[in-house]
């Protein structure tokens, strides 16, 4: 089974296809390896009515990412569903607690700044945290993990939620890049924008871009403040 394939990266051993789920959640697929990225309900609005009938009908996951423990990123009931015998589950250490025995089985537990090398892939855990004093109640440093990911010699950096934080304003060599742009809980589009900006990746996605009041931020004004320092890509996550 293969996922439907809404992008695709070049990379130096075959195409990396990009899935969006909705929201905060994607699939990668290369090389017959599957990286699911926090499966979870739709948000109100989304444009998927069973999440999990969604999420069954995708293939195996080989590896499922959890950024942190927000109810959009990590769901037991959905993870119970989908993750197979073979299925490794990387997440912070507070995603795990909260984890039925059958899942902490599977799971390996990454905190900011771990590296590791998962079914052949490269894998490394970054901060990912709110700084707008406002908003750091909802992410505080430390409790959630970004991740980079390395296919084929390219980097492919997934933020979760957070906004530009000093780890992460000059990330280097990013090829392709998951960035964040929802309120109140990350970035205004205008600091996305200007994050982008900063680390300049090859490819950038705007995702996680549902509002708490229901609306959507603004991707098209985001894709036109980027300018030519990325190649903005709109998927349908919505
Ligand atoms: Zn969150
Ligand atoms: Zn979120």
């Amino acid at each position: 089974m293969s996922a439907p394939t809404d992008d695709t990266i070049v990379t130096a051993k075959g195409a990396l296809e990009v899935h969006a789920v909705h929201h905060a959640s994607f699939m990668l697929s290369w090389n017959g390896l599957h990286v699911l990225v926090d499966p979870a309900p739709v948000v109100e609005g989304s444009k998927a009515a069973d999440p999990t009938a969604e999420y069954r009908a995708l293939p195996k996951p080989d590896v499922i990412l959890i950024t942190h423990i927000h109810f959009d990123h990590f769901n037991i009931p959905i993870l119970e569903a989908v993750a197979g015998p073979d299925t490794e589950i990387v997440s912070p250490q507070n995603v795990y607690d909260a984890m039925p025995d059958d899942l902490k089985a599977k799971t390996r537990v990454m905190k900011n700044g771990d590296k590791s090398v998962i079914d052949t892939i490269p894998v490394a855990a970054m901060p990912m945290y709110n700084t707008t004093p406002d908003r750091v109640k909802f992410h505080p440093k430390g409790l959630g993990d970004g991740y980079i990911l390395t296919f084929g010699g390219r980097r492919v950096y997934i933020a979760g939620d957070t906004e530009e934080t000093p780890e992460l304003a000059h990330l280097s060599h990013i090829d392709v890049a998951f960035v964040p742009m929802n309120l109140p809980y990350t970035e205004t589009v205008e600091a996305a924008a200007k994050w982008v900006r900063d680390f300049r990746p090859k490819v950038v996605y705007p995702y996680h871009y549902h509002n708490a009041d229901g609306t959507l931020s603004d991707v098209n004004a985001f894709k036109k403040e980027v300018g030519g320092a990325s190649d903005v890509r709109l998927l349908q996550w919505y």
